[in-house]
């Protein structure tokens, strides 16, 4: 009596292909005969597996089986079974998958000596407003890890040297042979380095590396902003096993002008003007970045009124062209008046409302069609 084939991979009915597969790589690989040496039961069970997924994994041929059963197979010339080694060497074509999916180490265990690159590192800097608008030079001091004076990055205190580990012999790596397989894995005893260290520096103690701070100059472009990132190649973490450093970031933060306020690449100033000022015109003298322009105010300018100056804003980062400066103009209101002031409003409100008032008979001589 011939066993289910379904039994035999340990899956239901309607398994999918996947599931299958799965059970077939755990399974083979469970009963392989070069893990089994001299175990006939575990030959034979190789055997089954091997003739169940090549039944179960074929369309047709599951169809058939899944109708008639064995006998089904029979009926149908299906029991030219392939030898259940070829197909497991058929399923695992490449010996990477093997190593990764079964054994647990390789890649991981090996990648420890592999050159690695630096952690990227990122420093929160805060700048003037003229300098972020002009740019310049800063220096700043940041922790990083360096190799140790001491040892020159050896971790070994100096009149000693490192010692062959005895565990693997000076590979880094330790060999089992199953079969035809060869698997390695990263030394126990020594990390995969192959040395042991029995007299570390007592500076680093036996990092090879140690905290110092570094001086480094920043170039700021003219027209950074609060938010911009200033990336400086090489200058993060070192890297390892002769990896590339990592980059430093640098985040800008930019304080805040006495007087002048930013949008985007415009500086906005707000001016005071007087109401005569504000009502007749007049040539004033606004501050800049670099100093001063004399603006001509024109008459009958309101309160709030934008007036904008083309090229006097701050430069940008990526394109040639400045941004301008904005005149926020404010009116002031006059106080402490003197007499002969208040007269003199007091005339001018009159005609004013004189003005007004024919404003408003014109209006309506208009409206009445007169
Ligand atoms: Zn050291
Ligand atoms: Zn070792």
């Amino acid at each position: 009596m011939k066993k289910d084939y379904y039994q035999i991979l340990g899956v239901s009915r309607n398994a999918t292909v996947e599931e299958i597969k799965k059970a077939y790589r755990r399974l083979a690989f469970q009963y392989h005969p070069d893990r089994n040496p001299n175990d006939p039961e575990a030959e034979q069970k190789f055997k089954e597996i091997g003739e169940a997924y090549q039944v179960l994994s074929d369309p047709q041929k599951r169809a058939a089986y899944d109708k008639y059963g064995h006998e089904g197979l029979n009926n149908f010339g299906y029991t030219n079974f392939r030898s259940s080694y070829d197909i497991f060497e058929e399923f695992f074509s490449s010996f990477n998958d093997i190593f990764d999916d079964f054994f647990g180490f390789g890649s991981r265990g090996r990648s420890r000596q592999r050159p690695q690159r630096g952690a990227d590192l990122r420093y929160d800097l805060t700048i003037s407003f003229e300098l972020a608008a002009k740019g310049g030079d800063v220096e700043i001091e940041i922790p990083k890890q360096e190799d140790c004076d001491a040892c020159n990055g050896s971790g070994v205190e100096p009149g000693n040297s490192l010692e062959i580990c005895p565990y693997c012999g000076g590979k880094g790596q330790v060999y089992q042979q199953h079969g035809f397989f060869r698997i390695s894995s990263t030394c126990p005893q020594c990390g995969g380095s192959g040395s042991i260290n029995k007299n570390p520096c007592k500076k680093c103690k036996g990092q090879g590396r140690i905290l110092k701070n570094k001086k480094i100059k920043i170039n700021i472009p003219p027209g950074v902003e609060s938010g911009t990132r200033l990336r400086l190649r090489g200058e993060g973490e070192d890297g390892s096993f002769g990896g590339p450093p990592g980059d430093l970031y640098v985040v800008l933060n930019v304080e805040p002008h006495k007087i002048f306020k930013r949008k985007g690449q415009d500086l906005i100033v707000p001016v005071e003007i007087s109401f005569v000022q504000a009502a007749l015109g007049a040539k004033i003298e606004v501050p800049t970045l670099d100093g001063s322009v004399l603006v001509e105010i024109p008459k009958g300018t309101q309160p709030g009124e934008i007036l904008r100056i083309k090229g006097q804003g701050l430069p940008s980062i990526d394109r040639n062209k400045r941004g301008d400066l904005l005149i926020e103009v404010i009116v002031k209101t006059p106080t402490n008046l003197s007499k002969k002031q208040i007269e003199l409003l007091k005339e001018f409100e009159k005609l004013d409302k004189q003005k007004t008032k024919n404003k408003i008979k014109n209006f309506f001589k208009k409206a009445m069609g007169g």
